[in-house]
């Protein structure tokens, strides 16, 4: 998992990065977050990834499994910046 270091004098502090998906009205089901995130483990594939997208009908919605590594490449994928890293602590 990635990890970030917090800047400024003091020694760094490493916390565990979390990806959320905090504007999902955004998107529009292209599947790129969830390839880029099958890809960073070694396959390409709609199952092997950290994070899934459902459509109901109306609207997307996402379900990411906390327990599987995720990379900044994944927010930066998305074309309607749905996603987000945040820090959890
Ligand atoms: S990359 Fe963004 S727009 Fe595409 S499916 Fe994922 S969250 Fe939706």
């Amino acid at each position: 998992m990635p990890r970030l270091e917090s800047a400024g004098r003091y020694p760094p502090i490493e916390v565990m990065a979390k990806l959320v998906a905090p504007h999902m009205e955004r998107c529009i089901g292209c599947l790129l977050c969830v390839l880029c995130s099958s890809r960073a483990r070694g396959s390409i594939s709609l199952e092997d990834s950290a994070i899934r997208i459902y459509f109901d009908g109306t609207s997307f919605s996402a379900q990411v499994d906390a327990g599987l590594p995720v990379s900044e490449e994944i927010v930066k994928i998305c074309p309607r910046n749905c996603l987000a890293l945040t820090e959890d602590q």
